[in-house]
């Protein structure tokens, strides 16, 4: 077991109206830098990786995202195409290896712009919230509070001897903070029952959402059990035997279902009134940490 801590810079359309027409849905944002930095069992670092990529949408660099990374316009044009430098980054972490990152939004963002790619994203299949893991570990699980790299470093009494919001950086501390909370697992069985809880796939689609329109005053609950719950990331029927939850103002619904592969899903059910129907919008999300709350 080793991990590969890493973090991504990304550019995207420029604001404003400019921006709207050279907006490209599929590819909200485009990697143009992924930093890297690999950890022993021991989680110690032993190498790290760095690539600029030449981006091939977003040729411009959006100007609040030269600001925080301090990146220019000429240095978009040195780096590889990203499969290449995806590929790189595969060679890199090798096998039996854990992907963590600080937040859901780097993972997320690799798999768009993979998909957009059309390259294989089966080389990984377990990932780590990095944030999720500093709220239960260090802060006793307010897992409500996305709380900043700067904020777990200072928490943590970690120096800060690096540069921020350079993508190789990033990735340091946040390999750092894994150190530092997994300092009091002596061995490499205790560090892995430690994380087996928070492990998840990168690449699996956790979310699906979806409204539906009624006759206006029409039973909720009837509204509700008539849909068609199905898994976001393996299609499978949902099942439950679980009462639907409401609010008091019966505006807002929350019901857990049953995946047969994935476990618990929640979903969330909100209906508001419109031109003379009940519109109700559904959102199915798989939890992380995968069996917590
Ligand atoms: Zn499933």
């Amino acid at each position: 077991m080793s991990f590969v801590v890493f973090d991504l810079e990304w550019n995207s359309a420029a604001p404003g109206k400019a921006g709207v027409c050279e907006n490209h849905p599929e590819l909200p944002f485009e990697i143009i830098e992924i930093g890297a930095v690999k950890l022993s069992a021991e989680v110690k670092p032993v190498a790290t990786f760095t690539a600029n990529v030449r981006p091939q949408v977003y040729k411009k660099l959006n100007k609040y995202i030269a600001r925080v990374t301090r990146r220019s316009q000429a240095s978009l044009s040195q780096g590889d195409p990203f499969p290449l430098a995806v590929s790189k980054f595969i060679d890199f972490c090798g096998n039996d290896v854990i992907l963590a990152s600080w937040g859901v939004s780097d993972p997320q963002v690799l798999k768009q712009n993979i998909d957009y790619h059309h390259l294989d994203t089966s080389f990984f299949n377990q990932a780590l919230n990095l944030q999720v893991l500093f709220a239960h570990m260090a802060e006793g699980g307010q897992n409500s509070q996305q709380r900043s790299i700067e904020y777990a470093l200072e928490f943590l009494d970690i120096e800060t001897d690096l540069s921020f919001h350079n993508a190789l950086n990033d990735a340091r501390y946040a390999g750092r903070i894994l150190n530092a909370l997994l300092l009091k697992n002596k061995t490499e069985a205790e560090r892995k029952a430690t994380l087996r809880p928070y492990l998840y796939d990168p690449f699996l689609q956790r979310e699906k959402s979806w409204q539906t329109a009624v006759a206006a005053g029409r039973n909720a609950e009837a509204t509700i059990r008539e849909q068609e719950f199905i898994c976001p990331a393996c299609q499978r029927h949902l099942t439950t035997d679980e009462a639907i939850i409401s609010t008091k103002k019966q505006k807002r619904w929350s019901w857990r279902l049953n995946c047969e592969k994935h476990g618990r899903l929640n979903c969330v059910i909100s209906r508001r009134r419109h031109e003379g129907k009940d519109i109700y919008h559904f959102k199915l999300t798989l939890p992380y940490p995968p069996n917590g709350d």
